[in-house]
């Protein structure tokens, strides 16, 4: 099964966090193309035009869905990173706030994008992710995430937004 590929790390990066560790998933070729097939098939008839990855898994497994669904691939990336003309939005942390970016120039107005990242907690990131792709007037079809921890909220405020979300293991709690 996918899930018993994931690695559960107890207590990191702080105590009390359990981190789902998808290293172990990527090193497994069967599990890797396995989550890959699943994240694309329900996207396979959407007319996606690109896949929007989030820094960094996101980059892993994003890249591997768009080359899966014959897409190009769009990096959002954390504050910094990006050489040319970038939009960012900053979204707040427990402690504080981040900033991911984009360049201005990676999509176009309508375009049908496809979000990608390995894990989905409060859906703060994700959040954020949607309203950078808004902000240059791409058209969000649906959201895919290796991992759901549902009781966070987070799935359900991205399809609050109007967003399709598809994952595909689920841990309750945390
Ligand atoms: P959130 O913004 O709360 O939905 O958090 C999602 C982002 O934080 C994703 O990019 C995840 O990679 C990372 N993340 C949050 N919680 C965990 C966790 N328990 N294990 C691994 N990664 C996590």
């Amino acid at each position: 099964m996918l899930k018993d590929t994931i690695r559960t790390i107890p207590d990191y990066p702080k105590p009390g966090i359990l981190f789902r560790d998808i290293t172990t998933l990527l090193a497994d070729g069967a599990a890797f193309n396995q989550a890959v097939a699943q994240l694309t098939s329900p996207w396979t008839d959407a007319r996606v035009g690109k896949v929007a990855g989030i820094e960094a898994r996101g980059f892993i497994v994003g890249a591997a869905v768009a080359q899966a669904l014959g897409t190009g691939f769009v990096p959002i990336r954390k504050r910094g990173k990006l050489p040319g003309d970038t939009v960012s939005v900053s979204y707040a942390l427990e402690y504080g706030t981040d900033t991911i970016e984009m360049h201005r120039d990676a999509l176009h107005a309508g375009e049908r994008v496809l979000l990608i990242d390995d894990l989905i907690a409060t859906g703060g990131t994700a959040l954020a992710a949607v309203s950078l792709l808004r902000s240059v007037e791409a058209e969000v079809i649906g959201a895919g995430f290796v991992i759901d921890l549902p009781d966070l909220g987070g799935a359900a405020a991205l399809r609050d937004t109007g967003i399709l979300v598809h994952s595909l293991v689920e841990f309750p709690g945390h």
